[in-house]
């Protein structure tokens, strides 16, 4: 296969392996800096085909995926279908709901977009970009460190395919990573989570939303949790996060009197909302949830892992996608910085990345806690408020850890660092007024018994 030929600018020409979300973004800015790309997908193309059934219909973007949007000019056409979420709306097994706001002021949102729809507006923007060629229906069937050479599997044919730089943005399973690890060059581990996710569907009511739009539910129930994100045909799609064997999990409920119990008890209020519960519950997929670490993230300058392929991580704090659109930003000013010289380019990326991706991964890990257990309780809604208040009082100096996630791009492990300080202080402020109120009361105490007069 020949190369794309690219705006000129410069020699390398670039292979990149696979067209998701961060390939794509990612073929656009290297066409913008001046390269030959050519990007190989496995899927036909998703823009003259069926989305897949059951597979993470939206996500939520936020500050920093916004920010990478932002630099290429695309931020406006993918925001326009998107819908903002303020706050998040607490289901409680009572019926009740409850209305946490993201941010101090009530002002700042997560955005639910649609996955399918993102992926075309940049595979629309990644094609418009000169220099880059899209193959869709090109499976990489293996890829060869010492030619750097890929086997493009297409129409029943194997054929070689050769670059300066190859970038492996192929997701969760990576081809090139696991061949680089078979090689002895990139070690992983994989961290497997008990739990999966399956989706389902609340359908627009009369034409409207069956719930607040403006908002990401959660019915939080302690050892599982469901989460619904709008969509903007008005409908809903909801995730439930349930353990993958043993009680309460996907494998406990069969038949079709299992399930309708299991919601009507469990998800009183969203049950009437699912007319087609039982057949999403029963033909819907049972996705995995992994954490993935590898290390290194590139090899000998001339081949680098992006995206999931990199780091894939649990999506509990919505931010899989935005950190792998943050790694294609930092790659792009890695290559700026060094004259786009990629021997140097691809240590420099890996080195100030590695360590946010793994921040970040423990952040969703213990995300996953705190939405299924602790969103719900009087303590965890007293903390958010102390918090607003502190964010209030000082502002742009105290910061919540939630706020420096989804609204900033300060680095994840920089956010972990802040909020470790700021909970020390959050500690000694509560001791100290606890302290306060105690001797206010003892006073108080001593007054009315008399017991300052002896
Ligand atoms: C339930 C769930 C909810 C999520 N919610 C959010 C959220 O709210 N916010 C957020 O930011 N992130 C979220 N994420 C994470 C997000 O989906 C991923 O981080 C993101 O999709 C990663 O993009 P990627 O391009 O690196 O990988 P992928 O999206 O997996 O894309 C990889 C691409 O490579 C192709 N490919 C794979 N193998 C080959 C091969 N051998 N040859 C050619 N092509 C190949 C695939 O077909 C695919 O198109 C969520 C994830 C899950 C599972």
């Amino acid at each position: 296969m020949t190369a794309a030929t690219g705006s000129g600018a410069r020699d390398e020409h670039v292979i990149v392996v696979g067209a998701g979300l961060v390939g794509s973004l990612l073929a656009c800015y290297l066409g913008r800096r001046g390269y030959a790309v050519d990007v190989y997908e496995r899927r036909p193309d998703p823009r003259s085909t069926e989305a897949e059934r059951g597979r993470s219909i939206n996500l939520a973007l936020s500050e920093r995926g916004l920010d990478a949007l932002r630099r290429i000019d695309q931020v406006e056409t993918v925001m326009a279908p998107a819908l903002p979420m303020h706050g998040r709306a607490i289901h409680g097994q009572d019926g009740s709901v409850t209305f946490q706001s993201y941010s101090a002021h009530g002002d700042r949102a997560i955005n639910s977009i649609g996955r399918g729809a993102l992926n075309e507006t940049l595979l629309d923007a990644a094609e418009a970009t000169p220099g880059v060629r899209l193959h869709f229906s090109t499976r990489i069937a293996a890829y060869d460190l010492p030619t750097n050479t890929l086997t493009v599997e297409q129409e029943g044919e194997q054929v070689p395919v050769s670059g300066d730089i190859v970038l492996a943005s192929d997701g969760f399973g990576s081809v090139v990573r696991q061949s680089l690890e078979s090689l002895g060059r990139v070690s992983v581990v994989t961290d497997m989570l008990d739990f999966g996710y399956k989706e389902l569907t609340i359908p627009a009511v009369d034409g409207d939303f069956a719930l607040d739009p403006d908002a990401l539910h959660i019915w939080p129930r302690g050892a599982s949790m469901m989460i619904a994100l709008p969509n903007p045909d008005k409908s809903f799609t909801c995730t439930l996060f349930w353990p993958k064997t043993g009680e309460g999990s996907f494998d406990a409920f069969i038949t079709q009197q299992d399930i309708i119990e299991h919601f009507t008890s469990v998800y009183p209020d969203a049950f009437p909302l699912m007319p087609s519960l039982v057949a999403d519950f029963q033909y819907n997929p049972v996705g995995l949830l992994a954490t993935v670490h590898s290390d290194p993230w590139q090899v000998d300058g001339k081949v680098g892992l992006i995206g999931d392929a990199a780091h894939a991580i649990l999506p509990f704090f919505g931010q899989g996608a935005n950190c792998g659109f943050e790694d294609v930003v930092e790659l792009d000013r890695c290559l700026a910085e060094v004259g786009d010289d990629w021997a140097l380019a691809l240590p420099m990326y890996q080195e100030r990345r590695r360590v946010n991706a793994e921040a970040i991964a423990q952040l969703a890990k213990e995300n996953f806690v705190e939405m299924r257990d602790k969103v719900g309780s009087k303590t965890f809604l007293a903390t958010r408020k102390l918090e607003h208040a502190l964010e209030k009082l000082l502002p742009g100096t105290y910061l919540s850890r939630y706020e420096m996630v989804s609204f900033t791009t300060i680095p994840y492990s920089e956010v972990i660092e802040r909020s470790r300080n700021q909970q020390r202080l959050l500690a000694v402020a509560t001791g100290g007024a606890v302290l306060a109120m105690a001797t206010f009361a003892t006073t108080v105490l001593r007054r009315l018994t008399g017991a300052d007069d002896e």
